[in-house]
């Protein structure tokens, strides 16, 4: 054997797994902390998909995108965007190349779990208005008790004028509250299994307690009504046409005393579709057509009209393809997806779940997550080594820290993302995205290395 170097051979043969502090400069983490307080803005203003829409819209604009009109001639380094039903939109930069190339694609949702309100929400009980709720998404119900939650959504009165409601994100606004029982009468309560402590028809939200001073029945059921009708002119039936969801009312913060995170209500997937968003929104002309999805639904499916199956997607790209006489089948074929979408983090207080070596970590750049799913790799759309290289070589030629993730030690349980939607449609995809700690829980938490990393990986993907 021949001599070698103290420290050679494991610096040639043995991968690196410094933390990420170790391998980026100060003037990197500068961008990083900037980074982080445009995201915390983002967030603060886009908790659910609509209003993750309207931001995105007002800042594609002062980019100079502009709505897509279905036949619109392009040109290259034109900017538009595509908005579905106010709840999801795809926006692109056409490219130099024409669409029979193949498009660079990044996929990431705007849905978050929550707690919907029922179409039938409002009741009196017990001397106090209510809600009645339905859940959205997986969420682990205890985690939603006591809690500040703002009334978001929109409501339509019987005329059809729409009203979009927020309130409690202000910090003189009212907040809606599902309470919990006392520990000392939760004898019964806590010898129960976490994923029963909490029923779902206990997510009952307190919208108030002083009654109207007309005599009759339910006398503060309709205080409260009176005072939304006061404000928005509705009456209890148009809550049967309405979309109205309660959501974690406290603002996005810097966490740890190093203020190295941050702390914040749907980082899942609102931390990739915003570094998605930023990324496209600094693409100038790329050679291929960079396209950002912005999906709803995943948290359900991706299922309806606005999630990630819906051929809206078709719609929006057959415009494109068919405007330069391409095939869309053709670009499809020629196109590549990066799914953004977070993964867990390993967590050292429950370690038991993850597998050491091939769980992602807190601070060492975007996690690409090769597969899925649960059990042997079922309903993961699982990357080949093609497409795997192709995203190594993009990643190491753009200074990208990036790791590998896998979703919890083999048949630890399991989930998925947009991926197995775009493998569908012969686009050749894989995830990559930011790791997550207590991912849909009311408060999550990422690092902004991390957030920050995945911005500058999905801007060497669209080139
Ligand atoms: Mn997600
Ligand atoms: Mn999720």
């Amino acid at each position: 054997m021949a001599e070698s170097k103290k420290g050679e051979r494991h610096t040639k043969l043995l991968n690196n797994l410094k933390n990420g502090f170790d391998r980026i400069s100060e003037a990197d983490w500068q961008a990083a902390l900037q980074y982080g307080r445009d995201y915390r803005v983002f967030l603060n203003a886009s908790t659910t998909e609509r209003e993750a829409v309207k931001t995105a819209v007002s800042m594609a604009e002062e980019a100079g995108f502009s709505p897509y009109t279905p036949g619109q001639n392009l040109k290259a380094g034109d900017r538009i965007y595509c908005i579905n039903r106010r709840k999801a939109m795809l926006l692109a930069v056409m490219g130099q190349e024409s669409l029979a190339e193949g498009m660079n694609l990044l996929a990431a949702h705007i849905d978050v779990p929550r707690i919907d309100l029922k179409p039938n929400p409002l009741y009196e009980d017990g001397e106090l208005a209510l809600f009645k709720t339905h859940y959205y998404g997986g969420i682990k119900k205890y985690q939603w008790t006591a809690l500040p939650l703002a009334l978001t959504g929109v409501v339509h009165t019987q005329s059809g004028q729409a009203h979009d409601i927020r309130i409690g994100f202000e910090e003189n606004d009212p907040v809606l509250y599902i309470t919990d029982l006392l520990p000392h009468l939760a004898e019964d309560q806590m010898k129960k299994k976490l994923s029963e402590g909490i029923a779902g028809e206990e997510l009952n939200a307190v919208a108030g307690s002083r009654p109207d001073p007309e005599e009759g029945d339910n006398r503060i059921k309709l205080a409260v009504m009176a005072l939304l009708h006061e404000r928005y002119g509705i009456v209890e039936q148009d809550f049967q046409v309405a979309e109205l969801s309660l959501v974690p009312a406290f603002p996005a913060r810097d966490a740890g005393l190093d203020a190295t995170m941050i702390a914040a209500y749907g980082h899942d997937d609102r931390v990739c579709a915003y570094a998605a968003l930023r990324a496209l929104l600094e693409t100038k002309t790329p050679q291929k057509t960079a396209v950002v999805m912005l999906a709803d639904k995943e948290e359900i499916g991706s299922e309806g009209v606005t999630g990630m199956r819906s051929r809206h997607f078709e719609y929006f790209i057959d415009n494109l393809c068919r405007a330069q006489g391409v095939s869309m089948l053709d670009c499809f074929a020629a196109s590549f997806c990066l799914s953004g979408d977070v993964c867990n983090a390993a967590d050292p207080t429950f370690s038991s779940v993850s597998e050491k070596n091939n769980a992602a970590k807190i601070n060492h750049g975007i996690a690409i997550c090769k597969y899925t799913g649960r059990r042997g790799k079922s309903g993961s759309s699982d990357a080949s080594a093609e497409t795997m290289q192709k995203l190594r070589a993009v990643f190491d030629a753009s200074g990208v820290l990036w790791q590998t993730a896998e979703l919890g030690k083999v048949d630890a349980g399991g989930g998925g993302t947009v991926a197995v939607h775009l493998a569908e449609r012969n686009i050749a995809v894989v995830d990559a995205g930011v790791p997550v700690l207590s991912m849909h829980a009311p408060y999550e938490l990422i690092s902004k290395l991390d957030a920050h990393m995945a911005y500058k990986a999905y801007k060497a993907i669209l080139g």
